[in-house]
């Protein structure tokens, strides 16, 4: 089994470490600390690596489209809803020029 796969979260305030800890730096709660294993946990912090997993084509649903907000209701509009993961959108325009 891979270490790589395990990280180490305390009870306490949900800290993660890839280390164990007796002490949580954080909360610095003793005895908080418990091994949790990666698996399909999605979890954006610390940059832990996504493993895609592929769908078939035929099994796509569009409701899988997930809008992130760009935090300007106006750019929301123009892109649908917000930025769609994996995709590229090109901003552009200058202000006062059209
Ligand atoms: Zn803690």
């Amino acid at each position: 089994m891979a270490k790589a796969n395990t990280v180490f979260v305390c009870s306490n305030c949900g800290n993660e470490s890839s280390k164990w800890f007796g002490k949580c730096p954080a909360c610095n709660e003793w005895n908080t600390c418990y091994e949790e294993k990666l698996t399909s946990k999605t979890n954006s912090k610390s940059g832990t690596k996504k493993v895609a997993t592929p769908v078939k084509l035929n099994e796509v649903k569009k409701q899988d489209i997930v809008r992130t907000s760009t935090g300007f209701t106006e750019l929301d509009r123009v892109l649908g809803g917000g930025l769609v993961k994996g995709s590229l959108t090109l901003v552009g325009g200058e202000p006062g020029i059209r």
